[in-house]
């Protein structure tokens, strides 16, 4: 059996708080936080910036030159942040992180090419260990080797009302069925695809949040982590 590596990997729909979760375990752990959700909204803005049309004759070879020309950059946030994120140099933070940008990067994601040159991104970032990653399919596909993985969920209602919050405190003001709405889009979207849909890897720790705070979901985590290391 291959020598699973240190790395921490948590998976789960959109809204069930895993940037903020794996933010605060990376930093007690002293790990990386590897936000992979970045990476897939960066390739839509840069999609969507180039007018690709995928239903399009010779969009295949566009996205490939596209993807090969692709200067992406993360970094980590201030303190309560979100990972800062660039684009051939220019901080596209903030636009990356729209609603409008989510539903953008949930269609690029199902493309084969797409996932393939990300998978290989987010391998080499994790090839030292000591990662939290990120995303939807960090146990099952990019990491199956990884040491602890974790699959973080919450209802789509609790969800929806925490996106509402979040957002509004960004200053955008959307309703809330309309947010559920997208999230169950999304949701279907990311679980239906063929490739690397969302779900649980077999030996990952499924956690529901819906009922509890940030402090005791890490909490939990950091113990099923000592636990195992024991
Ligand atoms: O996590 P976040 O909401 O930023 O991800 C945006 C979209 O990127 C997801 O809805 C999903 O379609 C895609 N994604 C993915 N695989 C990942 C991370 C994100 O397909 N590992």
């Amino acid at each position: 059996m291959a020598e699973k590596k240190n790395i921490v990997t948590i998976d789960g729909p959109s809204g069930a708080g895993k940037s903020t979760i794996s933010k605060l375990l990376a930093a007690r752990l002293r790990y990386t936080y590897l936000d992979t959700g970045a990476m897939y909204r960066m390739v839509g803005l840069q999609v969507l910036r180039d007018g690709l049309d995928f239903e399009v004759q010779g969009a295949r070879e566009k996205l490939a030159l596209l993807l090969a020309a692709l200067d992406m950059t993360l970094a980590p946030g201030e303190e309560g942040k979100e990972t800062r994120a660039f684009l051939n140099g220019e901080d596209v933070s903030d636009a990356i992180r729209t609603p409008e940008m989510a539903m953008v990067a949930s269609r690029v994601s199902a493309q084969a090419e797409v996932r393939k040159k990300l998978t290989e991104m987010q391998r080499t970032i994790g090839n030292n260990g000591a990662i939290v990653a990120e995303g939807r399919d960090m146990g099952t596909v990019v990491f199956p080797d990884a040491m602890h993985k974790f699959f973080l969920d919450a209802s789509p209602m609790e969800r929806a009302k925490r996106r509402q919050k979040q957002l509004a405190e960004n200053g955008r003001k959307i309703e809330y069925q309309e947010l559920l709405t997208q999230i169950q889009k999304r949701d279907a979207d990311d679980s239906n695809r063929a490739l690397a849909p969302l779900k649980p890897a077999e030996d990952a720790v499924i956690v529901d949040s819906s009922e509890m705070s940030i402090e005791e979901v890490v909490s939990f985590m950091l113990a099923a982590i000592n636990d195992k290391q024991k």
